[in-house]
């Protein structure tokens, strides 16, 4: 039976099914134009194999695709391949699951693509996560064998994750680590969107090959940009309006989240763009800042509260100044941006920008280095 068929009988319209392949098409940065190619792969007969191990990880990588208040993505990423092996989806389990994966492996030896959640665990020969009675370097490292390309799932796999944050008693890695003659993709997020998922799918079944990818792995399409270019909250930013506590009045206006610890100048994803859930929210959006998830520098090694250097120091120093104690009674954005410009060039730059808020604090100028500029 087809894919679409099957999502027809499961309940998912015609309409969704278009709508979820036009998102994933969007997602991979392609014209509206290739939509028909990405739904007849979406359409095509033949799925491929896929196995799925699990290792160190809290399976919210799964939870997050599955998630059941609009099961489309999962659905179509589902009925598009076929899973042979799911330790958290498949009705087996014990000898069964295992011969399940035995066979898999050997019947579809070379064609099957092997998803990976989870870091694995080197120290002491790996005996820190077991499954099946073998350690996860010796099932990573079979399975591997016969795969025709790995899609390493969420930020554990990718690069460790929390698991390898210091001091990584157990020596996790990401696969990458452990696997180095085999095409591999990362997905980094913790989660990472589905539609990531699902689009770099779409991709391999649409162009029969592996999207561009970064040096870090990261499918280009969807990790290209850092998501301070899309924020909503940019505006504040380029405005100098920051948060500065959490439930405070520049939190409740939604000003930028950066003074509070916002990773966002130096984290590349696209979740200011394609948010989860598909109700628009994404943690910056209700308050919280990017803590840089899909960056191996920053996560589980930056304390979510110290600031990311950056590389542009915005605002402009002929902004108006910005005066929440008065809010709405002080002279007008046009007549301080007058004084603020003849200020500025009174006296300069840098005293323009220690004064923009009412405390005058220094920190309102971000660091004018960025440590974690990638390098292309
Ligand atoms: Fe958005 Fe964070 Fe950038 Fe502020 S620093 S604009 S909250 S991504």
């Amino acid at each position: 039976m087809a894919p679409e068929d099957q999502l027809l009988r499961s309940g998912v319209s015609r309409r969704d099914f278009i709508k979820t392949c036009v998102a994933a098409t969007a997602v991979m940065g392609l014209p509206f134009g290739m939509v028909a190619r990405v739904v007849e792969a979406a359409q095509a007969p033949d799925r491929p194999p896929v196995i799925w191990l699990h290792f160190q990880e809290c399976t919210g990588c799964s939870e997050s695709l599955l998630r059941a208040n609009h099961p489309t993505p999962a659905n179509l990423l589902l009925d598009m391949i076929s899973l042979d092996y799911h330790e958290t989806l498949m009705a087996g389990s014990g000898h069964q699951a295992e011969k399940s994966l035995h066979d898999s492996l050997q019947a579809n030896r070379g064609k099957y693509l092997l998803v990976v959640e989870g870091a694995i665990p080197t120290k002491e020969n790996g005996i820190f996560c077991k499954v099946g009675g073998r350690t996860a370097m010796e099932s990573l490292r079979s399975a591997a064998e016969g795969a025709a390309a790995i899609i390493c799932i969420g930020t554990c796999a990718s690069f460790g994750g929390i698991q390898a944050a210091a001091p990584n008693p157990t020596g996790a890695v990401g696969v990458g680590e452990i696997i180095k003659d085999k095409p591999l993709i990362t997905i980094p997020g913790c989660p990472p969107s589905p539609y990531n998922l699902l689009s770099t799918v779409l991709y391999y079944l649409t162009f029969k090959k592996l999207p561009e990818l970064d040096q870090l792995g990261r499918p280009k399409f969807a990790y290209g940009r850092r998501i301070h270019e899309h924020c909503e909250r940019r505006p504040h930013f380029d405005a100098g309006r920051f948060a500065k506590a959490y439930g405070d009045a520049t939190h409740a206006e939604g000003y930028c989240l950066y003074k509070l610890g916002c990773k966002g100048p130096a984290t590349y994803a696209n979740c200011s763009v394609q948010r989860f859930n598909d109700v628009g929210v994404w943690p910056v959006a209700v308050g919280h800042p990017c803590i840089g998830c899909t960056e191996p520098e920053i996560v589980f090694r930056t304390a979510i509260a110290d600031k990311v250097q950056i590389h542009e120091p915005t605002p402009f120093d002929s902004y108006a100044p910005v005066d929440l104690k008065n809010k709405g009674k002080g002279p007008s954005p046009l007549t301080t941006g007058i004084i603020g410009l003849a200020a500025g060039v009174a006296l300069g730059a840098g005293a323009m920008m220690a004064g923009r808020l009412p405390d005058g604090e220094q920190a309102d100028k971000p660091h004018q280095e960025d440590s974690h500029e990638r390098k292309e």
